[in-house]
């Protein structure tokens, strides 16, 4: 990743900006709405956003666009601000809300019209969409649109005063209604709405639309670029036109300036807000963060780390072209990420006993494991061993295939970080299912010991069987059929794949492991990276759950950067 990348669209924009003087800083912002919770690609768009920033050293705000109180909740707002903290976008003290400039936008409502560019209408909603025409028909004015500025006045002042019922008057720009674009037919700004506002309370019944609101917002605050995805494309004349009518602005290409890019999508995964809400409904999750969703809160309770996610959006770059990709690359990511960094541990998610005939019966010696070969810094811990151990039941064959070089009858094997043992066979129940397996060691070959006598080509992992501590593993899988696809074409339902999750309760790990605190995370030799659960773990219970976070292995390979 030390390669220089070469500078995104938004960048040389700035660059010509700055070298022109169109604007002599850089002041950015995240404007999400408090009705959800966060995923990946607003992980994106806080990064970008934050990322330009830093570059620029500017400063990046972090503002709730608050304008709809109908889906807003306060606990949206709390859980929006703990993701943005966590992936290091730091907004310092500059936090914002929509709902703060309230009374800017109410001013402004009466400038535009006083100046003859907004008027009230009383026709309802579906008369406004008749009214507007289509592609191909331009719109009819509405009967309102001649009203005298006085009457205006005095109507808009009759919105906000209360005695307008919901629905029964719009504020609405004086625009064009033949415009080939529709968001300039004269848009409604301000609607009636009596409803409680978490911030502003009982204080407005009137409510600004969004065209007309995130320019205002922007402008107050200060804000050079105003990064926004595609779909807002089309909007992008409109709030133009706002911060020139209201005097924020001369000409579009003065800052506040808007600038689209293309949405973050990931293959065959789950982000509208209306199906995750069913999931967590139906109770086929355990709620927005479930480790199989995407979510800010489901990433980090899965394990993933802020710097993996940076990472993965790094590598998506940014663009001005929609696409879509794999899953398997975020997973990329938080491999790459934790390789190095976090300790390797020894755990048998489907333990079966290995006894060791030939070691004394009672002893217990401890054992010098490093903690990650690839990483000395991380150092060395002390593991017990003794007569019997508990393997991963695939380490044992009775009949193996050719190539297979772990446990079967007369096989040696290195126990890692231990002795070499030769397996001399096992013990089956009725079913014939093993439930042993005995070796015999070979007390010469301790490691760290300097033997050189011979070699074997299999090393397994082991935990001891005394000090074992049992803890849950669970794995998953996308929670969409991938071969299906997300969506069932006949109703629209979403394709579920019955294994996405797979809990396994009878998991042995080595005692060190009851150190972890929830969000820890491992590699547990052989079987992928795990984090420990910040909801169902109770460690101080000794009730240890870890989420598998990704396999050790995949088959996805970084795309060359041309
Ligand atoms: P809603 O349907 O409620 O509007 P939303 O996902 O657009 O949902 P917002 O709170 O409006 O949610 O989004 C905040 C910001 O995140 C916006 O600037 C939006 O453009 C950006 N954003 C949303 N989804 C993505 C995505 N998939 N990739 C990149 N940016 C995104
Ligand atoms: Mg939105």
């Amino acid at each position: 990743m030390a390669e220089e990348r070469s500078r995104n669209f938004i960048e040389q924009m700035i660059d010509k900006d700055l070298a022109e003087g169109v604007y002599d800083h850089v002041c950015t912002r995240f404007p999400p709405e408090p009705n959800g919770y966060l995923h990946i690609g607003h992980a994106k768009s806080i990064l970008l956003n934050y990322g330009l920033a830093k570059e620029y050293g500017g400063k990046f705000n972090m503002r709730f666009d608050d304008t709809n109180p109908t889906k807003e909740k306060i606990e949206f707002v709390e859980s929006i601000k703990a993701d943005i903290e966590w992936l290091g976008a730091d907004f310092e003290d500059r936090l914002f809300f929509a709902s703060d400039y309230f009374d800017q936008m109410y001013e402004g409502a009466i400038k535009l019209i006083n100046k003859g560019k907004a008027y009230v209408s009383t026709l309802s909603a579906d008369e406004i969409k008749e009214y507007r025409g289509t592609l191909t028909e331009p719109g009819k004015n509405d009967p309102g649109r001649d009203r005298s500025v006085e009457e205006n006045l005095k109507l808009f002042e009759e919105m906000k005063s209360g005695k307008v019922e919901d629905g029964a008057m719009v504020l609405r720009a004086k625009i064009d209604m033949t415009s080939p674009n529709m968001n300039m037919r004269d848009p409604v700004i301000y609607r009636v709405a009596h409803m409680t506002h978490h911030n502003t309370g009982d204080k407005w019944c009137i409510y600004p639309m969004y065209d007309y609101a995130h320019p205002i917002e922007d402008a107050v605050e200060g804000i050079t670029n105003s990064i926004c995805t595609l779909e807002f494309e089309d909007h992008r004349p409109l709030y133009d036109w706002v911060l020139i009518e209201l005097g924020y602005k001369e000409t579009p290409e003065q800052a506040p300036k808007q600038t689209e890019f293309a949405k973050l999508y990931l293959t065959n995964v789950v982000t509208g807000k209306r199906y995750i809400k069913k999931l967590v409904e139906e109770g086929i999750v355990d709620g927005w963060d479930d480790p199989r969703l995407v979510s800010i809160a489901a990433l980090r309770r899965r394990g993933f780390t802020p710097e993996s996610i940076r990472m993965f959006v790094e590598l998506c770059g940014v663009s001005k072209a929609n696409s879509s990709t794999d899953y398997a690359m975020l997973e990329y990511c938080i491999r790459e990420d934790l390789k190095i960094k976090r300790p390797r541990m020894m755990v048998a998610l489907d333990p079966v006993k290995l006894v060791i005939d030939n070691y004394p019966e009672g002893q217990t010696e401890m054992l010098e494991v490093p903690n990650n070969l690839e990483n000395e810094e991380l150092g060395t811990r002390q593991v017990p061993f003794g007569r019997e151990l508990y393997i991963d039941r695939e380490d044992f064959m009775e009949e193996p295939p050719k190539k297979y070089f772990r446990l079967f009858p007369g096989n040696e094997v290195r126990l890692m970080s231990a002795y070499f043992v030769t397996c001399t066979g096992c013990v089956k129940d009725e079913n014939g299912k093993v439930i042993e397996v005995h070796c015999t060691y070979d007390p010469e070959t301790k490691s760290g010991s300097g033997f050189t006598g011979r070699k074997v080509k299999g090393t397994i992992h082991w935990v001891p069987a005394k000090e074992a501590v049992k803890v849950e593993c669970r794995l998953y899988e996308n929670i969409v059929d991938e071969e299906k696809g997300v969506y069932n074409k006949e109703d629209g339902s979403l394709n579920l794949n019955p294994n996405s999750l797979t809990v396994l309760t009878e998991c042995m790990a080595e005692p060190e492991l009851l150190k972890a605190k929830p969000y820890d995370s491992f590699q547990f030799v052989r079987q992928g990276f795990f984090c420990l659960d910040c909801k169902d773990s109770k460690p101080e219970e000794g009730k240890l759950v870890f989420n598998r976070i990704v396999s050790l292995k995949s088959s996805f390979v970084l795309p060359k950067s041309e």
